[in-house]
């Protein structure tokens, strides 16, 4: 079995996905140059349009030569086995599949040719899919003896171009897809496709895709359909990589997937929407691009720490922590425009934020070694020619000192009590009606909120939810509009077995179909809540959220409900009357309502100092539940101070690391009292520790880590 208890540092190296490696002549340099920065890891590529340039016959040489390099230096190697972006085995299929009379091209747009060079081939091609199932096995079966191999990854970064495939094999399937979700039963797809229009097909034959909501295009139906399709087409090309592997995996080696964020967070117009909890539902340890993250947001640490958590939660059991398969190594930024992202202190932070987030693998994007076209001179941790940069001299120290961690960390974990809701229907449906990025938002704030407080986090769908329900204690559910009663029904369940849940007017808006309910929330929800809505206007201009010894919060521009009380409580109303913030006991626990979206102003906020009132009803809230920080932060008024807690054996009655990361280009000086210990050592500086109250004084971008040992295991 593959070692569980280890911690990796590495890099992206030759063969990439890409034509234009640098000579092999240079393997041997460069592989050197890695054990001498510290790495033990290596992530190559399989670019099948290079070994097989023609059917059945394999040069497999600087694969081999890697292999044989990294077992010289006693090096690992992460293997992307299945695919690049959107084909099998690299970027672009062997030539002899490309040129094959008659193979199936994607299509963008019904009936599109592709013109130019380089022809991307349609993934439901049947000729295409039985070769790359043969090279797949062959592939696997070649290394998974080999005493370098150290894991297994089943794609880098997956997703699909578009809105999807149009060409007739796609429709086929999507069409078989359908048959079978309506039972064969044309009326019933009628039903369901036609709420904005009637729709009146006599074949599934004639159905076709939805890819948006609009008044002239259709409804949510079509849409949802085909969003559910593409999903399942991208998670099922995983599939096939992960049942080869298990076909040739005597040592049982580990397998994650670098899941590219653009994709799973739809913020590329080229990425189709793939799912990370999808994808990583078919790994032993979920994985991720973390630096696909970083161009794409403001200059926020919560965001890179909700990123963080997002993949983590991934993960079928907490204790595995997940593997950030790219970070960025290199000159360049991600998004050339901001260049703080290139500073080193930034970088070096991201990367302890994700050591305290949980992650075992640092693994960068990349080493060098490309010598052709785009890339070959960005994102390089080396000089051009191959010597140690200063940006590789320091990486190294820091990652060498997240390696030293190994006995401290590679056992311990995040332990979360609350999570945030990625309900999936809502998700679905606001990626066809074009408001996904708010719904992200709102549950970016709501993740925000938590992080301020230094509140552990998750984040679930309804099928991780269901797995660890039994480890949270609170559910936020930002703006959930469309909900499932199956699932709706286990919500009201987990707040009547003692859980808090804490929501705001879009709650239950509608069913996963669209169907609006009259009175919110629904699904009969409102028993449990104590409350029900049935409008939603903007605030007034001068309308408030206030609450005692806390600046008011204006919620111009904002909409807001009347939470008409049935049997709730009021924690705060409005100024100009009528309950914000209700709490209703139900069962042995608690249905927190607001009537507005208190997610969205924390997520738009650039700075939160204004929002106590807001944020300490969060804490009470959590408090009640049972909910609370490990560590207590006083004198941070601009929440510089990112933090994370790992559990040993993912108990909190254990040994606890307590990072502190000032992720900021200031000084910090604030006050930090500890979870109790029987003895302390602060491991970046050796300095033991002998109380629980500190006063710290932070440089830019300083992390100090404290490992609090409590004398207790099980
Ligand atoms: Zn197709």
């Amino acid at each position: 079995m593959s070692d569980t208890h280890e911690l990796y540092f590495g890099a992206a190296y030759c063969p990439y996905a890409k034509s234009g490696d640098i000579s092999p002549e240079y393997f041997e340099r460069d592989i050197a140059a890695m054990k001498k920065l510290g790495m033990n890891i290596i992530r190559p590529f399989v670019a099948w349009d290079r070994i097989e340039r023609e059917e059945g016959v394999y040069d497999y040489g600087k694969l081999d030569l890697v292999f044989d390099l990294a077992e010289k230096y006693g090096m690992k190697i992460l293997l992307n086995l299945g695919g690049t972006l959107t084909a099998w085995g690299g970027m672009y299929p062997p030539r002899y599949i490309v040129r094959r009379a008659g193979v199936q091209e994607l299509e963008l747009k019904p009936g599109e040719k592709q013109f130019g060079p380089t022809h991307h081939l349609c993934m439901d091609d049947p000729y295409y899919f039985e070769r790359a199932k043969i090279f797949l096995d062959l592939t696997a079966k070649r290394y998974c003896a080999h005493p370098a191999l150290g894991a297994w990854s089943l794609w880098n970064e997956p997703f699909y171009h578009g809105d999807g495939c149009f060409c007739p094999l796609t429709m086929a399937r999507f069409r078989d897809f359908l048959r079978e979700k309506y039972d064969n039963d044309i009326a019933k797809l009628n039903e369901k496709w036609g709420t904005e229009f009637p729709v009146d097909y006599l074949d599934f034959d004639e159905a076709e895709p939805g890819v948006y909501v609009s008044f002239s295009g259709g409804g949510y139906g079509p849409c949802l359909d085909y969003l559910k399709f593409n999903r399942s087409r991208v998670a099922g090309w995983l599939k096939v990589v992960r049942d080869a592997i298990d076909r040739n995996n005597p040592r049982g080696l580990r397998v994650t997937v670098n899941v590219a964020v653009t994709a799973a967070y739809r913020t590329s117009w080229q990425h189709g929407h793939a799912s990370m909890f999808d994808q990583n539902s078919l790994v032993d340890i979920p994985g991720y691009s973390a630096y696909t993250f970083y161009g794409m947001m403001e200059e926020a640490p919560y965001l890179t720490a909700a990123a963080n958590a997002w993949c983590r939660s991934a993960g079928k059991d907490p204790k595995t922590g997940f593997w950030a398969v790219e970070g960025e190594a290199g000159q360049i930024s991600y998004f050339p425009d901001r260049q703080d992202r290139g500073e080193r202190g930034w970088r070096i932070a991201s990367n302890w934020q994700l050591a305290a987030n949980g992650a075992k693998m640092l693994m960068f994007w990349k080493f060098g070694g490309r010598v052709t076209d785009l890339q070959t001179d960005q994102y390089n941790l080396m000089a051009l020619d191959g010597s140690v940069t200063e940006r590789a001299e320091l990486l190294s120290a820091s990652c060498r000192a997240f390696l030293g961690l190994k006995d401290v960390i590679a056992d311990s974990c995040v332990h979360a009590e609350a999570a945030v809701l990625l309900a999936s229907d809502t998700e679905l449906a606001r990626i066809c009606d074009k408001t996904y990025k708010e719904y992200v938002d709102a549950c970016h704030g709501a993740f925000r909120i938590l992080n301020e407080l230094h509140i552990e986090c998750d984040f679930v769908n309804e099928r991780l939810f269901r797995e660890k329900r039994g480890r949270y204690k609170v559910l936020i559910a930002p703006e959930s509009i469309f909900l499932n009663g199956k699932f709706a029904e286990e919500l009201k369940r987990f707040v009547a077995d003692g859980g808090t849940l804490i929501t705001d007017y879009r709650f239950a808006q509608k069913r996963e179909d669209s169907f609006q309910f009259q009175t919110m929330p629904g699904f009969g929800l409102q028993e449990a809540a104590g409350i029900s809505i049935n409008d939603f206007t903007y605030a007034e201009r001068d309308e408030v959220f206030a609450v005692a010894d806390y600046p008011a919060v204006p919620l111009k521009d904002l909409f807001r409900a009347q939470l008409r009380l049935n049997g709730a409580s009021s924690l705060a109303d409005y100024v100009h009357g009528g309950c914000a913030l209700s709490v209703h006991g139900y069962g042995k626990g608690k249905y927190v309502c607001w009537g507005f979206s208190p997610f969205q102003i924390f997520r738009a906020a650039k700075s939160t100092e204004q929002l106590g009132g807001i944020r300490e009803m969060f804490r009470k809230v959590c408090a009640e539940a049972g909910v609370v920080s490990a560590l207590e932060v006083a004198g941070d008024e601009n929440f510089q101070l990112q933090t994370g807690v790992l559990c040993r054996d993912d108990d909190p009655a254990f040994d606890k690391v307590c990072f502190l990361i000032n992720f900021c280009d200031r000084e910090l000086a604030c006050r930090v009292k500890l979870p109790p210990f029987s003895s302390c050592r602060e491991v970046l500086s050796g300095n033991k520790i002998a109380e629980n109250e500190l006063d710290l004084a932070f440089r830019p971008y300083e992390t100090k880590i404290f490992d609090c040992r409590t004398g207790k295991s099980r």
